[in-house]
């Protein structure tokens, strides 16, 4: 026993003490910048979560009055919150909370699709809708884009492609997703046109709306496909990890089985979801997100007045589709390239020359091209973000 114990700590004692001085100091000093990275804008907290925070941060807290079922508790609210406010706000027939929309979609590729099942989604998916279906030994079949500089996915290729898939495999893909918009030009497809095609077919869609839920209206029921995934920490105003997934009655009884041993424990979830102050945030943020999602027309404006403006400089482009429908923009910046071309920083002066007029979220390194966002900026601060790109270019 001791001999164990003595070996234990030897193993502990290789932990250098300066490792564990470094834990002592996490500071994050990102106050008074503009901060232009898309995943990061929509999952600023509001002063109400951060104050929630304080009381909820403990391990656990959530479950003091759990009777077994997360989506039920009654103190904190979450039972209403799921099965009747977030129902409303996403037009789903039932909602669960996983701990990412990546956990989401693998959820559902897990309970409606059998490994060797064919999964049809679009070219501009986020890479963790690949990994979820590597998880889960699924065939990709990919809807392509038409490539520079729109990279826009045609909704009608989707028949195209579910008569390709029946024609090679003898049967329907298993599942079809459509990424809304997709995390790279903030491209909005038309997915209730997707959703009738799939329907049409008896094809199964999920919705992928990390970047739209909580930012902008979003309703499955309008929409009418089956699913339809969501990202706290993406656009709803919360630390995360978690993930919301609305359902339509047509797959729920697949999706939400439960289990055999543990009669209210659902088997998808693993028998619970996000514990804790993801939730909490979620929650406590979530009076704001319900009014910000109602001037949804005012951001498309500033992302347009902030494109118009950039691209009067030469050598900026707005990718995507255009005019712009999203927030989340992709620059293609040949100026900037140039300019690195001869500088002796190379790629990395231009997160250095932003940082020095306060301005952070693009990635050091990169010139060629980005992608920014300029959701929640208030008018001055875009035109400052603006003033910043117009010195920059001057730079020799
Ligand atoms: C960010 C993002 C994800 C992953 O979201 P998580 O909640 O972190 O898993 C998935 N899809 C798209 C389109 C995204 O932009």
């Amino acid at each position: 026993m001791y001999l164990t114990l003595d070996l234990l700590f030897l193993n502990m004692a290789e932990i250098p003490i300066s490792q564990l001085d470094r834990l002592r100091d996490l500071k994050r000093s990102t106050g008074g910048f503009l901060n232009l990275n898309p995943i990061q804008r929509g999952g600023i907290l509001t002063p109400e979560a951060r104050k929630a925070v304080l009381d909820w941060a403990d391990g656990y807290s959530i479950c003091d009055f759990c009777d077994g079922v997360l989506e039920c508790i009654k103190k904190p609210p979450v039972d209403d919150f799921v099965h009747k406010t977030m129902t409303c706000f996403i037009g789903a027939d039932h909602v669960r909370l996983t701990n990412g929309a990546r956990e989401a979609m693998y959820m559902v590729m897990h309970a409606v699709c059998k490994p060797g099942d064919v999964l049809l989604l679009d070219a501009n998916s986020h890479y963790s809708a690949h990994i979820a279906a590597e998880r889960h030994n699924l065939w990709v079949y990919e809807i392509p884009n038409n490539g520079y500089p729109e990279y826009k996915i045609n909704e009608e290729l989707y028949a195209d492609k579910i008569e390709e898939i029946k024609r090679k495999t003898k049967k329907n893909p298993a599942l079809a997703l459509i990424t809304y918009p997709d995390g790279n030009y903030g491209n909005l497809p038309d997915a209730r046109k997707i959703a009738k095609i799939c329907s049409d077919y008896d094809v199964p869609l999920l919705v992928n709306a990390a970047y739209a839920m909580g930012r902008m209206p979003v309703s499955l029921k309008h929409l009418k496909a089956d699913f339809i995934v969501g990202s706290g920490h993406k656009s709803m105003a919360c630390s995360g990890p978690i993930g919301v997934l609305g359902l339509s009655e047509s797959l729920s009884d697949v999706v939400l089985r439960k289990s055999k041993n543990y009669k209210n424990k659902e088997v998808e979830m693993l028998g619970c979801g996000p514990r804790g102050l993801p939730l909490i945030t979620l929650m406590a943020s979530f009076p704001k997100v319900y009014e910000r999602v109602k001037h949804w027309d005012d951001e498309i404006k500033k992302a347009r007045y902030f494109i118009d403006e950039i691209e009067k400089i030469e050598g900026i482009k707005q990718l995507g589709v255009k005019p712009t429908q999203h927030d989340l923009n992709f620059l293609e910046t040949k100026v900037f390239h140039r300019i690195s071309e001869k500088h002796k920083k190379g790629g990395f002066f231009l997160y250095r020359e932003l940082k020095k007029r306060n301005i952070i979220g693009v990635k050091p390194g990169l010139s060629k091209n980005f992608k920014l966002s300029t959701y929640g900026f208030k008018k001055d601060e875009i035109k400052k973000i603006i003033e910043a790109f117009k010195e920059i270019v001057q730079i020799k």
